[in-house]
């Protein structure tokens, strides 16, 4: 996580402004590494699941890691969270209640509760120290954990959607850590099989489905267990540069509604004035793969 020549010990909640050259590096895998010059360390925590670390970074703003894996930063935080609730909000007739799973950043929360047809969103997330940390170092993104609309619930996400009642929820949006570690249940066919039966119908599923260009997962696969449990899976892709690559992709899953066919326009207007990514354009042709990808997903997603 951190280049080799700086060996360092960190105090919890420490806020240790180095003299040195102090580099975050997340390695992608044994070839690809991306790195960010750091200002501060201002927290790090073991939680029971992860390390949770914040830093003050030189070009990108505040960043979470868990891990040492990036999950977010202040400057390009608003891709992830525009498309990963916009989009199935967008298309959705009449979403009124609303879950999503990890997040605990809280950013996903955010751009949901612009949608004031949601009655309640509910977020379950595994680890309190994220919350914690979102809290306290990231005010722009949290302030959707505390909100009027919103129930936070700490726990694994597997358990709380086996537990839930039947058509409980018309989007369920999956903002999971990769599939490694307590996130690898977030991505078997069986979890999305139990994700449907708490759908209501015409519901729609909307999950993280990491990097193209990234070998080390393999995304028919990923793709793959959506469709287990749905009848028409879609891969949606973008931009950011944080991510591993710098482009990340998300599965759209649904059994009755197409990924922008039927974009309510005008809701999408006017949450066009509030967002820095998502608009109807990039909605749509977020649904354009390349040829690279459409050969990967042939035969597993409808627009490969
Ligand atoms: N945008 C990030 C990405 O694409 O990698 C994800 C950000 S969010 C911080 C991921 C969250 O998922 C983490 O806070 C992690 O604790 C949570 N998580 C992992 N496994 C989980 C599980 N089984 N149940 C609930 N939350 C989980």
């Amino acid at each position: 996580m951190f280049s080799k020549k700086i060996p360092h010990t960190l105090e919890s909640d420490s806020d240790i402004t180095s003299p040195l050259d102090l580099w975050y590096q997340e390695r992608h895998n044994d070839e690809v590494s991306f790195g960010l010059h750091v200002k501060k360390v201002l927290h790090s925590v073991q939680s029971p699941f992860q390390r949770v670390d914040v830093f003050e970074s030189t070009g990108f703003g505040r960043i979470l890691t868990l891990d040492g894996l990036m999950m977010c930063s202040d400057r390009d935080e608003f891709v992830y969270h525009e498309m990963i609730s916009h989009v199935p909000l967008l298309v959705h007739p009449n979403p009124k209640r609303v879950l999503v799973i990890g997040g605990g950043d809280g950013g996903t929360l955010r751009e949901v509760l612009r949608h004031d047809c949601v009655q309640e969103a509910v977020l379950c997330e595994i680890d309190g120290e994220v919350v914690e940390a979102a809290k306290q170092f990231f005010p722009s993104l949290a302030f959707g954990l505390n909100h009027p609309r919103a129930k936070v619930h700490i726990g694994d996400g597997v358990d709380f959607v086996k537990k839930s009642a039947a058509a409980q929820f018309d989007i369920i949006i999956v903002d999971s850590t990769d599939p490694i570690g307590p996130g690898v249940g977030l991505f078997s066919g069986e979890f999305y099989k139990e994700v449907k039966r708490i759908l209501t119908p015409g519901g729609i599923v909307m999950a993280q489905c990491e990097s193209p260009w990234e070998n080390k997962f393999d995304l028919a696969k990923v793709y793959g267990n959506l469709k287990e449990a749905f009848s028409s899976v879609y891969s949606m892709v973008g931009t950011i540069p944080s991510y591993p690559y710098g482009y990340w992709s998300w599965g759209f899953a649904s059994d009755d509604v197409h990924p922008f066919e039927s974009i309510n326009f005008e809701k999408a207007r006017a949450i066009e004035k509030g967002t820095k990514y998502y608009n109807v354009d990039i909605h749509k042709s977020a649904f354009a793969l390349p040829n690279f990808l459409k050969q990967k997903l042939h035969g597993v997603v409808k627009n490969a």
